[in-house]
């Protein structure tokens, strides 16, 4: 490894060894390389042996039976949320309803507060930039309640135009705001707390998609004052199945619930129902027990690293990716520079298909994505069907950043011929 190295924030080579798949070959004699962690990050040992541990020791239903192995994992499930309360800041244990990830989280807001509190000709102000799961919620709700979705345009510094953002804000009947922090493709980390605070003048709510920020940044509710805000345990290195959605006590009080069923009810008859308190009037049914748990361990292991030093390390690792793919000739890069964006190199080739590049990757053990990555709107900004994106994570080197490189290299000598 070269001299970055003695500038590292914590010991990635010990924090490689907690990751189990990282030392496995990808094919026979090929060590893996992965660098799509903004479509999923591997799980380190203390998360994997936790899923074992509940499933074999105490697994259990939560809030209902009296038994011993109930109790332990209600307590096990319910310590995991005040992890989680921590981890983003929030006032309190009832903002923090656990979901199966940002996309539920999403739609749970859409359906609830969205339902309850739109009316036809109100818009949500949504963003080019966002996931699908950021968009077609909305575009569902407008079907059936008449409100419109408006997007704020993105720059060709892949940055969102705020002219735009504060002009919308000014000329129409905004209600919600609906921006991801941290942008799936390009990496731009918006400003979220200056758009928060536009949003609120306006009278408008916000509710932030931070699927690609909670694995990588520092986040905190109160100092952003954001409304919503939602994320998925999966990216984060816990359990697929797992999520948050973050929410006002007061908005949340207010909403309805979304599914029915047990737990979220207080008591039920023949005639009606009445609703549980926060958090569980939101948590219908048996929920992703063990996966929760297992999202708990992971907050643990990035609390214990520090995510600002998870953030400093990231940000080194892709200022240099990020130099070293701009030295590729026929290679586009897309997004803002590394000190404005998250962990994300997006680029495509000239002469080679996103798919054709990652698959030659991949021969080279280097695990990267190519496609839309679920932000369609967005790459047809940019005139392209398709992008190849390599994503980078705490356990990820400058060594793997260079096997990238070569790995391009011998691809474009590949086409070339
Ligand atoms: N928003 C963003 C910005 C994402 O990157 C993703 C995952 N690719 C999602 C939403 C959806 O997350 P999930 O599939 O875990 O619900």
């Amino acid at each position: 490894m070269n001299q970055l190295d003695k500038t590292l924030p914590y010991d990635v080579e010990a924090v490689r060894a907690d990751f189990p798949v990282l030392s496995q070959e990808h094919h026979p004699g090929v060590p893996l390389i992965y660098l799509d962690n903004a479509a999923t990050s591997q799980k380190p040992l203390k998360v994997i042996e936790m899923l074992d541990d509940y499933y074999r020791r105490y697994n259990a239903n939560v809030h209902r039976g009296i038994h011993k192995l109930s109790e332990e994992a209600t307590a096990a499930y319910e310590q995991a949320r005040l992890k989680l309360r921590k981890f983003i800041k929030a006032r309190s244990r009832r903002e923090i309803i656990f979901t199966r990830g940002t996309t539920e989280g999403i739609n749970l807001v859409a359906q609830t507060w969205g339902r309850a509190n739109l009316k036809p000709g109100d818009v949500v102000l949504s963003t080019q930039m966002e996931h699908h799961s950021n968009i077609v919620p909305w575009q569902m709700l407008a079907t059936e309640k008449g409100i419109t979705v408006r997007y704020v345009p993105v720059l060709p510094d892949g940055t969102l135009d705020m002219d735009a953002y504060a002009a919308f804000l000014r000329d129409e009947p905004v209600k919600l705001v609906a921006v991801t922090a941290v942008s799936n493709v390009l990496g731009t980390i918006n400003p979220i707390k200056e758009m928060a605070k536009q949003a609120h003048e306006a009278g408008a709510l916000i509710l932030v998609d931070a699927a690609q920020a909670a694995p990588h940044l520092p986040l905190d509710v109160q100092a952003l004052d954001v409304d919503f805000l939602v994320f998925s345990g999966h990216k984060m290195l816990g359990p697929t199945g797992s999520g948050v959605l973050y929410g006002k006590r007061e908005l949340l009080e207010a909403m309805p619930p979304w599914m029915g069923g047990g737990d979220m009810i207080n008591r039920v008859t023949l005639e009606g129902s009445t609703w549980n308190e926060l958090p569980y009037k939101f948590e219908a049914g048996t929920p992703s027990i063990a996966e929760m748990i297992g999202l708990g361990y992971a907050v643990d292991y990035l609390e214990a690293l520090g995510m600002d030093k998870v953030h400093a390390y990231e940000r080194m690792l892709t200022e240099y990716a990020l130099e070293r793919l701009e030295e590729v000739p026929g290679l586009t890069l897309y997004g803002p520079s590394a000190d404005r964006k998250g962990a994300v190199a997006t680029f495509t080739m000239d002469g080679i298909h996103a798919h054709d590049l990652a698959q030659m990757l991949d021969a080279e053990g280097i695990a990267v994505r190519a496609g839309h990555h679920c932000a369609m709107p967005l790459h047809d900004c940019f005139g392209i069907p398709a992008s190849a994106r390599a994503s980078f994570y705490l356990y990820n080197t400058v060594a793997e950043i260079d096997a990238l490189i070569e790995g391009i290299y011998k691809a474009k000598q590949a086409f070339a011929r």
